[in-house]
């Protein structure tokens, strides 16, 4: 078992309870759980880092309006959400009036890099 089948398991688990979902015996929900978490883990392993799995569960959880059970797409969807709040294009000023320019390397703004060049 991967550390990443062994996280999904976690986040079934606490699925399981937290939709009140039927109660198996502890055979079977094992059975499934790990049969559950092969699944889940084909859709999401190149998607969401295993450190970030967890974050996913809670914001999907929180986020959602229907009642059925969590989908793998909706951590999906909640990781995509999460990477956007956190993208900060980054700032570079020009070295001359600390005029704010969006590409790296490009030093002067675009008025100074003229002046510059005909220097
Ligand atoms: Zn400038």
């Amino acid at each position: 078992m991967t550390d990443y089948q062994d996280q999904l398991i976690t986040i079934l688990l606490k699925i399981r309870l937290a939709f009140s979902m039927q109660t198996l015996s502890e055979a079977d929900t094992e059975d499934l759980l790990i049969r559950q978490s092969l699944v889940w883990e084909e859709i999401l392993i190149n998607k969401i880092p295993i450190n970030d799995l967890n974050n996913c569960y809670i914001k999907a959880m929180r986020t959602r309006t229907t009642t059925f059970p969590l989908t793998p797409q909706e951590l999906i969807m909640a990781y995509n959400e999460i990477t956007a709040e956190n993208y900060k294009p980054q700032i570079y000023e020009c070295v001359f009036c600390k005029f704010e320019i969006k590409t790296k390397g490009e030093k002067p703004c675009q008025f100074h890099k003229r002046v510059k060049d005909t220097l």
